[in-house]
């Protein structure tokens, strides 16, 4: 403990959680098991400064009383939540057990390692990977939350990697499009509302609804969801009628612009407003704002990933900065993630030298389908008769809740699961494990919406009886004769070793640094050389087919050749006249912080915003109880009457836990597994429903 008046010890580490603004953190050390308040670095670029309300007060997580720290075995019936503590030896033998069992049953594939972000340091989320190539267990496609996204990006750039998120202080435009950062990357605002401060730039908010990023904007542009294409297309269409495109920059950087402009003509803001329910005026307006305006930055954000036409809308978005040239000025372009920069060479953390490409790999968002026996699902392969969880909470976060939940109650399936809380995946299991905190371990960070390579050290001891993602898989690969030199390094030497190998300088110079600052040169971000492509050509069409692996997406899929309103949506019907978008809550991560008591009464309770007119039409009253089901299930939450979306639109905002929806039955009972095209995902903001008094 601090001696009384001493100054508070600061320790540096990196917010670990599942959002691209990846803190630089300073955080307050009690002693060597405790801690204080936490702070965003001022002297890193990107934080700045400033990091989010939920992880400032970390303290109430990292020290709550419903933590775990004993390992449990299922005594009751699976789902009961209840559990006798064993040891840890106990506790890896029959999870062991269980899984040579399950590979002598029906093979090595019917091992199913699932993880996902719950922590973003390379080492304790990607082991697992480890394990899973050595033991030839079944692959994960991890599609439950970029895939869309970044192939849409990709389609059109050749690369994950655009103009530095820093320029968007010497933007005279912000465009945040896709995102609500004042919720979930709060630092976007940081350096959009620098350059509203210091040049008077505007703001632009585009989104499915009114938020908190919408409340500090200029222009507000409210869509249906899943239309953004239809957005787009129009936009350009007036740049292209008004003598907004930038010809020279076309024909010198793009593909068809002669062809987009064609396809184009008939893409009016009468036509695309019918489809997205913004008015003429708006579109005009966006598009005389972003035509007039050379540096317009346009910030990209995962909303995009969320439909059924992600990937299209995200290139449509996309286009835009390349039909005006935006790409040339410091402060303009396009950016949504920086993953190509880092060229992390990942063999010894993710023990690729192991891996079997003829090994079934299986889609994450479909775990519903795979563990309830789809042969599509499952690949042809045979069924999963074992699950290992880490960093994930599938129970409450993927798609098509009945069917996961049918999957995890089956009585031949083996689940074994890593955790800091006992999450209603947890309480499905057989054997759980507690697990540490990112405070309480080494790892190794990269800042998706950023550009710095950064060390998170452990800070503190972790509660007695957790131990980190990588001790339990060295320990589990012992028992089960798996051999790779990864399993014999400490997490240090693994950081050391993937930053050597990728040609980044070693450890000891990044904790003495606290992060690396890898921005690649302007012409390189702004692909003033050209493009990611071999001619160097932004690709107004794109090849959707060389895109990615196929096998994932929808069958027969066909793309739009050129930018367009991709009309496979679950476009609302007679039945189910309404189109729901769950949407992040400011105080929840996906499910993290639905533990911490401060998270959920500052959100309240599970609430449906219901446009006034449409509440009228039904009878609908503020905080009145309602239904809202589709074929696939229905979930009873509060009504709260609201102007800022559009009719027949909801929006739900946060993952709550089921448990705290009246009939045990969350939001996700509501969203479709089946795959996004081409590359496969889950589109959690595209689902039709109804609406009833319940
Ligand atoms: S804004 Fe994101 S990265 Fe920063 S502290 Fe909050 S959750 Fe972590």
């Amino acid at each position: 403990m601090n001696a009384p008046g001493a100054p508070v010890e600061l320790r540096y580490s990196v917010c670990p959680h599942d959002c691209p603004s990846t803190c630089a953190l300073e955080v307050e050390r009690l002693d060597a098991r405790t801690i204080g308040r936490v702070y965003g670095a001022e002297d890193n670029s990107y934080t700045a400064g400033v990091i989010c309300a939920k992880v400032a007060r970390y303290a109430e997580r990292a020290h709550h009383p419903d933590r775990l720290t004993q390992p449990l075995r299922r005594r009751g019936p699976k789902g009961s939540g209840e559990f006798e503590p064993i040891s840890w030896d106990a506790a890896l033998d029959a999870t062991a057990e269980a899984l040579l069992c399950a590979e002598q049953r029906h093979g090595a594939a019917s091992v199913w390692p699932y993880y996902y972000a719950g922590t973003m340091g390379l080492v304790m989320r990607d082991g697992i990977n480890r394990l899973r190539h050595v033991k030839k267990y079944s692959g994960q496609y991890s599609t439950i939350c970029v895939t869309s996204a970044w192939n849409g990006f990709i389609a059109g750039t050749g690369r994950l990697a655009g103009a530095d998120p820093r320029e968007m202080a010497k933007a005279d435009c912000v465009v945040i499009w896709g995102t609500n950062p004042a919720h979930t990357q709060v630092n976007v605002m940081t350096h959009a509302v620098r350059a509203r401060k210091e040049r008077g730039a505007k703001i632009v908010h585009v989104d499915v609804y009114r938020n908190a990023t919408t409340e500090q904007a200029d222009l507000a542009i409210i869509l249906r969801p899943g239309t953004d294409g239809a957005f787009a297309c129009a936009v350009m269409h007036v740049l292209f009628r008004d003598g907004l495109a930038n010809r020279t920059y076309l024909e010198r950087y793009t593909d068809a612009p002669g062809e987009l402009e064609a396809h184009l003509r008939t893409r009016t803001p009468q036509w695309a407003s019918r489809i997205t329910g913004v008015p003429v005026a708006e579109i005009e307006a966006f598009a005389q704002l972003v035509g007039r305006t050379p540096k317009t930055y346009f910030r990209l954000g995962y909303g995009f990933s969320r439909v059924r036409n992600g990937p299209v809308n995200m290139h449509a978005a996309l286009s835009i900065a390349a039909v005006t040239g935006a790409w040339q000025h410091e402060g303009g372009g396009a950016f949504h993630n920086n993953g190509a920069i880092y060229h992390w060479d990942r063999s010894m953390i993710e023990g690729l030298d192991a891996l079997d490409r003829s090994v079934r790999v299986l889609d994450q968002s479909r775990i519903g389908p795979v563990l309830t026996g789809d042969r599509e699902a499952l690949m042809g392969g045979p069924p999963v008769d074992a699950l290992f969880i880490q960093n994930t909470n599938p129970m409450m976060v993927a798609p098509d809740h009945n069917l996961v939940r049918r999957g995890f109650a089956r009585e031949d399936l083996f689940v074994c699961v890593h955790e800091q809380f006992l999450t209603e995946t947890a309480k499905m299991a057989d054997i759980v494990l507690p697990a540490t905190m990112f405070l309480e371990h080494d790892d190794l960070y990269q800042g998706g919406g950023h550009q710095h390579i950064m060390l998170g050290l452990k800070v503190v001891e972790p509660p007695e009886g957790c131990r980190s993602n990588h001790e339990l898989i060295c320990a589990l690969a012992k028992r089960l004769g798996a051999v790779h030199p990864g399993f014999d390094m400490s997490p240090r030497e693994l950081i050391d070793w993937t930053l050597l190998q990728s040609g980044w300088r070693g450890v000891a110079d990044l904790e003495r640094e606290r992060w690396f600052d890898v921005q690649p040169v302007f012409e390189e971000a702004h692909y003033l050389k050209g493009f990611a492509w071999p001619d160097g050509k932004f690709r107004f069409k794109p090849d959707w087919a060389a895109v990615k692996p196929q096998g994932f997406g929808p069958q027969g899929a066909t793309l739009p050749v050129l930018p367009d309103h991709y009309d496979v949506i679950e476009e609302a019907n007679d039945a189910m006249p309404f189109r729901l978008a769950p949407s992040p809550a400011r105080s929840f991560l996906n499910s993290t912080f639905t533990e911490t008591p401060s998270s959920v009464s500052r959100e309240r309770r599970p609430t449906a915003l219901i446009h006034p007119a449409d509440a009228a039409r039904l009878g609908i009253v503020e905080g009145a109880r309602v239904r809202l089901g589709n074929d696939r299930g229905s979930t009873v939450v509060h009504a709260k009457l609201f102007d800022g979306l559009r009719e027949g639109v909801i929006i739900v905002e946060g993952i709550w836990p089921n448990a705290a929806f009246e009939e045990g039955v969350g939001i996700n009972v509501l969203t479709g597994a089946d795959p996004i095209g081409p590359v496969g995902g889950a589109a959690f903001h595209d689902s039709r429903i109804w609406v009833r008094p319940a």
